[in-house]
């Protein structure tokens, strides 16, 4: 579960989401995974037959609150199975799609999109973390903070800000001052050192400032920014390498999907920057026109979401399922990398998409 949520942190679900460890001991030993795109009876059923007794799925198989358990529907079924079996559930949702490296950017590679970014980045993710340290202390805390996750911006890790100033304090009665004297007034050089600083990240950062820091009472300020993550939020949007008629790019969706149908609005002009959302992306059809796409990949529309973007982008709709169906491997590269030689890690073979289609 660190491995999983280090890479898709659960504080950056959807506030109606439900993603986590769903049924199972946290300290059960892991002997196996399955990973699917979906947990159903047959997919724990697979995981036991194949020594599995860890599901970890993309769809959280419990996302409305159960009130009994009693097997009267699928999802009461597979729980009772996975419980019976000693199987635990785990589900990366919208926390994985909302990476920069998830389900959206998985998608994007195998349509062969560049120079991508997310499309609607998320607010209120980020903080600036302001401490106040005696210059001899400086390198010690940021390296600490550093360690703690602070300081990344983008691609570029150990960033800060610092400037030189005077920092004056009385050290009360029955303190131990790392500088200066109980009663007396002190006034010291300290850095005032800024750095950015994810807001999940919070306790765990204070905690390695406070075991760096040399003072006994650490000034610092947390400041909640109104800035974007730009590696955290929804969709994607990227380049085709050459741009492609209408036509070709619909044929390039469904070879690179496997999709025998793609739902489409018309459109006359060459496709070149591509948008796109996997699962159900009706929601970011304005930001992908915004974007300036060409097209705009997703699942399930729904009749009168196709109204609106005449002439602007040719919407596809390519399946829930098949635009999400490559996920697992996110999953597999990330467990094969750090537990290969641990346990096995398999892609189910249950099919789990319940639509069939008729031509
Ligand atoms: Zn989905």
């Amino acid at each position: 579960m660190r491995v999983l949520e280090a890479a898709a942190p659960l504080a950056y679900q959807e506030s109606y989401d439900n993603a986590g460890l769903q049924c199972g001991d946290p300290q059960l030993e892991v002997r196996g995974v399955l990973i699917a795109l979906d947990c159903t009876p047959a997919v724990v059923d697979e995981a036991v037959r194949r020594g599995c007794n860890v599901v970890v799925a993309h769809h959280p198989l419990i996302f409305k609150p159960l009130k009994r358990l009693t097997g009267a529907n699928e999802v009461e079924q597979t729980l009772l199975k996975a419980i019976k079996n000693d199987v635990a559930l785990y589900a990366a949702h919208t926390n994985l799609d909302n990476v920069a490296h998830g389900v959206n950017r998985k998608l994007a590679d195998k349509l062969g999109l560049e120079n991508g970014r997310i499309l609607d980045t998320k607010p209120g993710l980020l903080a600036k973390l302001i401490t106040y340290v005696p210059a001899t202390h400086t390198a010690a805390v940021l390296a600490a903070l550093y360690a703690a996750g602070a300081g990344q911006v983008g691609q570029y890790s150990e960033c800060s800000f610092r400037s030189e100033g005077t920092g004056t304090f009385t050290p009360g009665a029955g303190t131990s001052p790392f500088q200066g004297t109980p009663g007396q007034p002190e006034t010291t050089r300290e850095d005032r050192v800024e750095v950015l600083l994810p807001l999940h990240l919070q306790r765990s950062a204070l905690a390695a400032l406070r075991a760096a820091h040399p003072y006994e009472e650490v000034a610092y300020e947390i400041i909640k920014l109104e800035n974007s993550h730009q590696e955290v939020g929804s969709g994607f949007v990227g380049e085709l390498p050459e741009a492609l008629s209408p036509a070709e790019f619909r044929q390039r969706l469904r070879t690179a999907l496997g999709v025998p149908v793609v739902k489409y609005t018309d459109f006359e002009r060459p496709i070149k920057k591509v948008a796109l959302c996997g699962g159900a992306g009706s929601f970011l059809i304005g930001n992908a026109r915004a974007a300036g796409a060409d097209a705009y990949v997703t699942g399930d529309l729904k009749y009168h979401e196709y109204f609106g973007a005449e002439g602007q982008l040719m919407l596809c709709d390519v399946g829930h399922f098949e635009s999400e169906q490559f996920t697992g491997e996110i999953f597999q590269d990330l467990l094969a990398a750090n537990f290969g030689s641990n346990f096995a890690v398999l892609i189910a073979q249950t099919l789990t998409n319940p639509v069939r289609y008729d031509f």
